[in-house]
């Protein structure tokens, strides 16, 4: 393992970049997209398929592992790393966005944010301080600073609340990450010494926000920075315009994180305002409801004029689903409720999503990126459709 974080950017197409992230478990090109591993898992598909479609790095949920089976058992089983069977890269988020999600009745205060499992009900406090302390013990190269996202539409008085207790917190989490990593606890074990800790800003769609947020987060210092509180059910527009504004603020010699984001054309969009790091549910939650991406949009399996259709989901994909699959076996096993249909489902729609990733960062090299997006964006529609037409 290294133990130095690093980043290097090796091409620039005007504000789109193409490099190589250097993490504790191994490199990571970038711009990457992260699957997510919920609960310490990529649902339907093992540590071998991810690596065969070539996934280099994964978020893994802390507020599920936190609950079960808990840090502390992943932390006497090696870390996350050793736990799940996967070598490579992992980032994992604070724990904050399900609590404020997920959790049944959660009371935010200055210390942190009680709530109660969604599981077993049980109490629970989660300060940034113990956020900083549950991802040192799952061992992630990457850990998420605590911060608040507030929900969309949210006030001027709830925002500027959300941005201040966000920074307060950005303060008090990267203390006990520096106080962790000078070896100041012995109670909680450290199975990746070379974590990195990523910070997040906050601040909605209003632009002094973001500048604000922005500021007071360079300030505290992190390996690198994330933009949180997007994609949140703001116009998809208002997003683009605070992904732009924000990215060009954060150092140009670090990777910047677009939290929880999105569609295939938000991803090529985003990487065209300087964003490096993506993750989102999509490929993963539409695969499983049978909704596959192909480059001209996303398709419903469970179509009837899929039932005797000999062809592959899309003739120019590589993935082993397209390799050996027709559309009418995919369609029947998706009905018959099997389970290979989430799997194959989900291989086709990460190596997708993987696959764009890596034509984007061609294109970035070749310096015809603006070539790359305006095509892609021209073929690709949102609304399902037909692959007949
Ligand atoms: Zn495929």
């Amino acid at each position: 393992m290294t133990a130095r974080f690093g980043f290097d950017v090796v091409a620039r197409d005007e504000a789109a970049r193409c490099g190589r992230l250097q993490l504790a478990h191994g490199d990571v090109d970038t711009p990457a997209f992260m699957p997510v591993g919920t609960r310490g898992a990529v649902r339907g598909v093992t540590a071998d398929e991810l690596e065969s479609i070539g996934t280099q790095i994964v978020l893994a949920n802390t507020y599920h592992l936190h609950l079960r089976p808990s840090a502390e058992l992943v932390a006497r089983r090696g870390g996350l790393h050793a736990f799940m069977g996967w070598t490579r890269p992992i980032l994992t988020d604070s724990g904050g966005y399900q609590v404020f999600s997920l959790a049944e009745r959660r009371t935010l205060g200055e210390d942190g944010v009680v709530f109660h499992s969604h599981l077993d009900g049980s109490r629970h406090l989660l300060t940034p301080e113990r956020a900083v302390d549950i991802q040192a013990r799952l061992g992630s190269d990457v850990a998420m600073m605590l911060d608040e996202c507030p929900s969309w539409p949210a006030t001027p008085a709830e925002l500027d609340a959300a941005v201040e207790r966000t920074l307060r917190w950005a303060r008090r989490g990267r203390d006990r990450f520096l106080a962790l990593a000078a070896g100041g606890d012995p109670d909680v074990a450290r199975p990746t010494p070379g974590q990195a800790q990523f910070g997040i800003v906050q601040g909605g769609t209003d632009k002094a926000r973001r500048d604000r947020s922005v500021a007071g987060t360079l300030a505290v210092g992190f390996e690198a920075y994330a933009i949180g509180g997007l994609s949140v059910g703001e116009p998809v527009e208002a997003m683009y315009e605070i992904t732009g504004h924000t990215a060009a603020q954060l150092p140009a010699d670090r990777p910047r994180y677009l939290m929880g984001t999105g569609m295939p054309d938000d991803l090529v969009e985003s990487v065209a305002r300087g964003i490096d790091l993506f993750d989102c549910v999509l490929p993963t939650r539409n695969a499983r409801n049978g909704q596959l991406f192909t480059p001209r949009g996303p398709i419903s399996i469970k179509n009837a004029r899929y039932a005797e259709d000999d062809r592959p989901i899309d003739p120019g994909c590589r993935c082993p689903t397209c390799k050996r699959y027709s559309r009418a076996y995919l369609r029947y096993l998706f009905v018959a409720g099997e389970m290979n249909a989430a799997t194959l489902n989900t291989l086709h729609n990460l190596h997708f999503y993987l696959d764009t990733m890596r034509q984007i960062r061609e294109a970035i090299k070749f310096g015809t990126f603006a070539k790359f997006r305006k095509a892609f964006l021209e073929t690709y529609s949102r609304q399902p459709r037909s692959l007949d037409d």
